[in-house]
C-alpha cells in the first residue's frame, strides 16, 4: 500500500494546523486559489509518479539485481542510516542539476512556482521528473542497497521535506549548522538576489555547506517567494508543462545548434547571442504577486472540485494494487486530462468575465 496514503491526511492535518496557528498570531500566510493549485498540482503528481515512479524502482530493481556490488545487512540500522544519508547526498545533486539545467529546471520550476510560502507549497510536487531523478540514484544502486532500503529512505527523505514549507517557525539555533530547516528552505524558495540557487539540501545543509551553495536567512530583507519568469496560472498541468514550451520556443527561435542546445542544457538564466539582456537582478518594487478575480459561487466549484479530486486520489492509491497496468494508466490519464481541462476552464476568459458580470 502507497506509504503517501497515510502521509496525505498529515500533510492535511499539518495545513490545519498551521491555519489555525496563523490565524491566532493575525497573519495571512495562505491565499485561496494559491492553496487550492498546490493542492491539486500534489494530487496530478501523485496520479502520474505511480506510473512513473513504478519505472524508475523497476529500472533501479534490474541494476541492483545485475550489478549490485554489496549484500547489506537490513537488520542493522546502520545499513539504513547510512542508505539515507548517501541518498540525500545524491537528492542534493538531482535537485541542483534540476535548478541549473534549464531542461531539468523545467520539471522542478513547478515547485516554485507558488508565490506564497506555506505548507501547501511543499505538495507542489513535479509531475515530470520521474524520468531522470531515479539516473543520479545509480551509485546505490551499485553499492547494492536492496528496492526496499532504497523506496524506504526515499519516501523518509520527501516527507521530511514537508514541514520546513512554513513562515510561522522562526531559526532553530544549533539545528541550521546542519539540518535543512524552515528558515534555510525559505532562502531557497526566495528570488532575492542572495536567494538565488542557494539551499538545495533534503534533509541535511552539510552539502550546501560543503558545495559552497549555502545561504542564510537575513532578517533585514526576508525573501519573496516565486520565480522570476512568473506563472501566472492555476492549471496545476500547465504549470507541470509550461517551461517545456518555453524551451521548445526558444530553441526554434535560436540559431545555430549549439546555441539550440544550449537552451536545453545551460542554466535557465543563459539566453541567446544577441537576445534583449535581462535583469540580473530582483527588483522587489515591480514585483506583483498573481491573483485573478472571481466570483464566489466559482471557488466554491474549485474547492469541491479539489476535494473531490483528492479523494478520488486516495481511492487510487488504496485499490490500485488491483488494477491491471492499463486500468492504472487509464485512471491516472483520465484524471491529469480533467485537471489539465478544469485548470484551462478556470482560466478562460469567458468565465473569468463572470467575476464582472
Ligand atoms: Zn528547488
Ligand atoms: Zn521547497
Amino acid at each position: 500500500m502507497s506509504p503517501y496514503l497515510f502521509a496525505i491526511p498529515v500533510f492535511f492535518l499539518l495545513v490545519a494546523i498551521e491555519l489555525y496557528v496563523a490565524h491566532r498570531r493575525g497573519v495571512q500566510v495562505y491565499r485561496f486559489q494559491d492553496t487550492l493549485t498546490s493542492m491539486n498540482i500534489g494530487t496530478v503528481s501523485q496520479f502520474v509518479n505511480t506510473i512513473g515512479g513504478a519505472i524508475s524502482v523497476a529500472m533501479y530493481a534490474i541494476l541492483v539485481e545485475r550489478f549490485g556490488a554489496f549484500t547489506w545487512d537490513t537488520s542493522n540500522p546502520l545499513t539504513w542510516v547510512l542508505a539515507l544519508v548517501l541518498y540525500d547526498f545524491f537528492y542534493y545533486w538531482v535537485h541542483r542539476s534540476g535548478h541549473e539545467v534549464n531542461i531539468l529546471w523545467a520539471a522542478h520550476v513547478v515547485h516554485h512556482s507558488s508565490e506564497e510560502f506555506n505548507m501547501s507549497t511543499a505538495m507542489r510536487q513535479s509531475s515530470t521528473g520521474f524520468y531522470f531523478r531515479w539516473v543520479f540514484y545509480v551509485p546505490l544502486a551499485l553499492l547494492g542497497f536492496p528496492v526496499k532500503v532504497f523506496l524506504t529512505v526515499a519516501v523518509i527523505d520527501l516527507v521530511y521535506q514537508f514541514w520546513v514549507h512554513t513562515r510561522l517557525i522562526g531559526r532553530m539555533g544549533f539545528l541550521e549548522l546542519f539540518l535543512v530547516t524552515p528558515s534555510n528552505h525559505r532562502v531557497h524558495h526566495g528570488q532575492n538576489d542572495y536567494c538565488i540557487d542557494k539551499n538545495y539540501g533534503g534533509i541535511l545543509s552539510i552539502w550546501d555547506r560543503m558545495f559552497g551553495t549555502y545561504a542564510d536567512e537575513r532578517a533585514d530583507e526576508p525573501p519573496m517567494y516565486g520565480v522570476r519568469k512568473p506563472l501566472q496560472s492555476w492549471n496545476p498541468v500547465w504549470g507541470n508543462v509550461h517551461h517545456y514550451f518555453a524551451i521548445v520556443t526558444q530553441a526554434r527561435a535560436t540559431a545555430g545548434w549549439r546555441n539550440k542546445l544550449m537552451c536545453f542544457f545551460a542554466g535557465p538564466g543563459w539566453l541567446p547571442p544577441g537576445a534583449p539582456p535581462v535583469s540580473a537582478n530582483f527588483e522587489a518594487d515591480k514585483f506583483v504577486r498573481f491573483a485573478t478575480p472571481a466570483p464566489q459561487w466559482m471557488g466554491q466549484v474549485a474547492l469541491a472540485a479539489t476535494v473531490i479530486g483528492s479523494l478520488l486520489l486516495m481511492y487510487f492509491l488504496f485499490a490500485q494494487k488491483g488494477f491491471t497496468p492499463v486500468q492504472r494508466f487509464s485512471f491516472s490519464g483520465a484524471m491529469v486530462l480533467v485537471y489539465g481541462a478544469l485548470g484551462y476552464a478556470w482560466l478562460h476568459p469567458r468565465v473569468q468575465g463572470a467575476a464582472h458580470v
